[in-house]
């Protein structure tokens, strides 16, 4: 199993706990396809997976008809703190659960940016797949990696997937709801007694 150096500073975690497709940094990941076969393609996608649901697994079979090769960026959890003020489960645990699913190949926990950019240009940058896939709900021009895309002449493709009938907030909020009435006011009935 391939693993980062350990000179690849990127997060807080130990990256040797991977249980099927690698989880490296960009830069082991750039290496792999700089070394790569001609001809071998690479897709990259991006998302929280803050918890992963069926939108995201067809997306990323979607992904996986475009080239050989599936990376998926996590993001990290600065970037759910700032999306919906807390991550519901750790990046090292969100990266270990998609580096199980079997069109995964490789997965790259996303530093957090230190200008709280919520793009994956930083990443793109580093790693210049072939392809980079997008969810169902953006088109074209409102990518916001649309313009380093075009200048490194990675391939942006639209509408993988059917994520846009899914979100991972609302399985949460209704989680939330549920747990605050019930088990949380629960809880708190014993207290008073
Ligand atoms: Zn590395």
């Amino acid at each position: 199993m391939m693993k980062c150096k350990d000179g690849c500073e990127f997060s807080d975690w130990e990256l040797d706990d991977c249980f099927g497709a690698d989880i490296l940094c960009p830069h082991c990941m750039h290496k792999i396809i700089k070394h790569s076969d001609f001809g071998d393609r690479f897709v990259l996608t991006s998302g929280g997976f803050d918890p992963l649901h069926s939108g995201q697994i067809t997306s990323f079979l979607k992904s996986a008809e475009l080239a050989r090769n599936l990376i998926v960026v996590v993001n990290d959890d600065q970037f759910l703190i700032d999306k919906k003020g807390k991550a519901f489960m750790p990046q090292k645990v969100r990266c270990q659960i998609v580096s199980m699913l079997e069109r995964v190949h490789y997965v790259v926990p996303a530093k957090p940016s230190r200008l709280h950019d919520a793009t994956v240009n930083e990443i793109l940058e580093i790693i210049k797949p072939d392809f980079f896939a997008k969810g169902g709900d953006r088109n074209i021009d409102n990518i916001p990696e649309k313009k380093l895309c075009q200048d490194l002449g990675i391939k942006i493709v639209q509408g993988m997937g059917d994520d846009k009938h899914w979100s991972s907030s609302k399985f949460l909020e209704g989680w939330g709801e549920y747990y605050v009435y019930n088990v949380y006011g629960k809880r708190y009935e014993q207290v008073l007694e």
